[in-house]
């Protein structure tokens, strides 16, 4: 989508530091980590956010957070998956991410 800071990064166009990637998903570092482990995944497909993603994206996604999790080296340690979605969710960019963060105990708080 034009004007889409993730669909130019999908492209090649903006710079990333990549993770992973299969022919549905694509998964780069956050540019401003929030723990030792924090991967943005996301659809090549965009949509803006989870209220548009149907089964076949859903399954890409999820898989592609076990591929992440085991490449990162914290699918045995543990890790927190969060997707937000619109204003009170406090969501930056509308292209659907999902969050996987980890490598440290993370807190109880969600908020
Ligand atoms: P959200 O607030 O859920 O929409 O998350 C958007 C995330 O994108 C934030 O955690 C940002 O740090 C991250 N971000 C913004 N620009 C970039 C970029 N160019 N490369 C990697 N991550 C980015």
């Amino acid at each position: 989508m034009k004007d889409c800071l993730f669909c130019k990064i999908i492209a090649g166009e903006i710079p990333c530091n990549k993770v992973y990637e299969n022919d549905k998903v694509f998964a780069f570092r956050d540019i401003n980590p929030q723990a030792p482990v924090h991967v943005l995944i996301v659809p090549k497909t965009h949509v803006d956010n989870i209220l548009q993603c149907d089964g076949d994206m859903a399954a890409a996604l999820t898989e592609a957070v076990g591929e992440v999790a085991r490449l990162e080296g914290v699918d045995e340690s543990g890790f927190r998956v969060i997707s937000n979605c619109g204003s009170d969710g406090a969501q930056s960019v509308k292209h659907l991410h999902v969050h996987l963060l980890g490598g440290v105990q993370l807190t109880e708080k969600m908020n």
